[in-house]
């Protein structure tokens, strides 16, 4: 089949062939540990689910909007101004279908032919082919392990040239789960500010952080640093809601305005019932910080759990203990051979061995690491990562020379 020049390089996941493997297993009556879930494994709240609830049966089941109903954008930009102490403007809120749509509306106003943008590795799976449909081209800025996965000035400024025109951060980041202090962010967003590089800053975890309340936002940094900064989160991790399709993008209403002209042309305005739940999570009520810290608390035990039972099995296996989302980055390819020379090679032998399904690190950038999620039960956590240890210690062993 010919295919357009707009998706011509488009890669397909590179996780396809572990998630299909996992059927097939799953169809012959298999058991599968699943250590490779990107969403929370908790319940959207019960007060949002019912508010979704109401509106269909009110029927708000109508068009809203392009840019969202204005209550929602209103309590979003709010939310953000009681987070960061800074006036917002509801304007510069754009709700879109999942944050995954407000990355492709920043990417695809601003970038284009002849564009290079910044992707920090390990990156998530979607921000090359995101830069890619825009047409623009993803340039690679590896971190070092020493430098726990942090960008350095000293790595935007190797990698920078005259087309370089945006920077994509990811804080709490999906595979590693480092989390930016302020002044690092400060420093990063000052870097992209004395350059003319745009900042989309991708907060989805935010509020999934184990070392504060929220982690630190770009929208903590002063108003001078900007003016070209686009964040985006959205409803799907804070609050179990990855189904429902609930993202925003936060920046200049001018921006905002290309978004939404965008928008008006590709999914018009998202789910309205949807829009309708996730106006009970934004609103500045107990029970949206006690549902949220109920599912923290959660996440930060089994954390510790799994950081425990790592060191414990598998004490060669490196990671950066982290800081946010619910991810482990865990290095393997010492356990990698002639059998299974890559990531997705290991992870095929992992599954059909052992039965538990982790995501290849190729899907991230760094072909060396595996990422273990921890947004599955305890027991289920505890007998995967044995099982892990059990087969990779039996692997190591038998390979090393005697
Ligand atoms: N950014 C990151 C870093 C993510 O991990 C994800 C979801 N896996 C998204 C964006 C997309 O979120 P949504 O489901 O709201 O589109």
């Amino acid at each position: 089949m010919r295919l357009s020049e707009n998706v011509r390089e488009l890669q397909p996941s590179a996780t396809l062939s572990i998630a299909s493997l996992c059927r097939v297993m799953r169809d012959e009556g298999r058991e599968v540990i699943d250590l490779s879930a990107g969403e929370p494994d908790f319940r959207t709240p019960d007060f949002a689910a019912q508010a979704g609830i109401a509106a269909i049966v009110q029927g708000f089941t109508h068009y809203t909007p392009v840019a969202g109903l204005g209550a929602l954008r209103e309590a979003i930009a709010e939310s953000i101004a009681a987070a960061t102490g800074r006036r917002t403007d509801p304007s510069g809120v754009v709700v879109t279908a999942g944050a995954k749509q407000a990355l492709f509306n920043a990417c695809f106003t601003q970038f284009g032919p002849g564009d290079r943008v910044l992707i920090p590795t390990p990156y998530w799976t979607s921000y090359p082919e995101i830069v890619r449909l825009a047409r623009a081209e993803p340039v690679f800025v590896s971190t070092s392990e020493e430098a726990s996965f942090k960008l350095t000035i000293e790595d935007l400024d190797a990698v920078r040239d005259s087309r370089t025109r945006g920077l994509i951060l990811n804080s709490p980041s999906n595979p590693t789960g480092i989390v930016y202090t302020r002044d690092e962010l400060e420093q990063l967003v000052q870097w992209a500010h004395r350059h003319d590089v745009l900042v989309i800053s991708d907060e989805i975890y935010g509020r999934i952080c184990y070392t504060a309340p929220r982690a630190p936002s770009v929208l903590d940094l002063d108003d001078d640093l900007l003016d070209r900064v686009i964040v985006v989160d959205g409803a799907s991790k804070a609050f179990a809601m990855t189904g429902w399709r609930i993202g925003y993008s936060y920046s200049s209403p001018a921006m905002a305005a290309s978004f939404s002209a965008l928008q008006s042309h590709t999914t018009s305005n998202a789910s309205s019932p949807a829009q309708y739940a996730a106006l009970a999570v934004y609103r500045p009520e107990p029970r949206v910080e006690h549902a949220v810290r109920a599912m923290l608390g959660v996440f930060r035990h089994r954390r510790e759990r799994v950081t425990s039972l790592f060191r414990q099995h598998l004490p060669d296996a490196w990671f950066v203990p982290p800081d946010g989302a619910f991810y482990l980055f865990v290095r393997t390819d010492s356990y990698y051979d002639s059998g299974s020379a890559d990531s997705v090679a290991f992870c095929r032998w992992l599954l059909e061995s052992t039965g538990v399904a982790v995501v290849p690190g190729s899907a991230f950038g760094d072909d060396r690491f595996v990422r273990v999620s921890f947004a599955t039960a305890e027991d289920e956590l505890t007998e995967g990562i044995r099982r892990m240890g059990e087969a990779m210690s039996a692997r190591s062993t038998a390979s090393t020379p005697t």
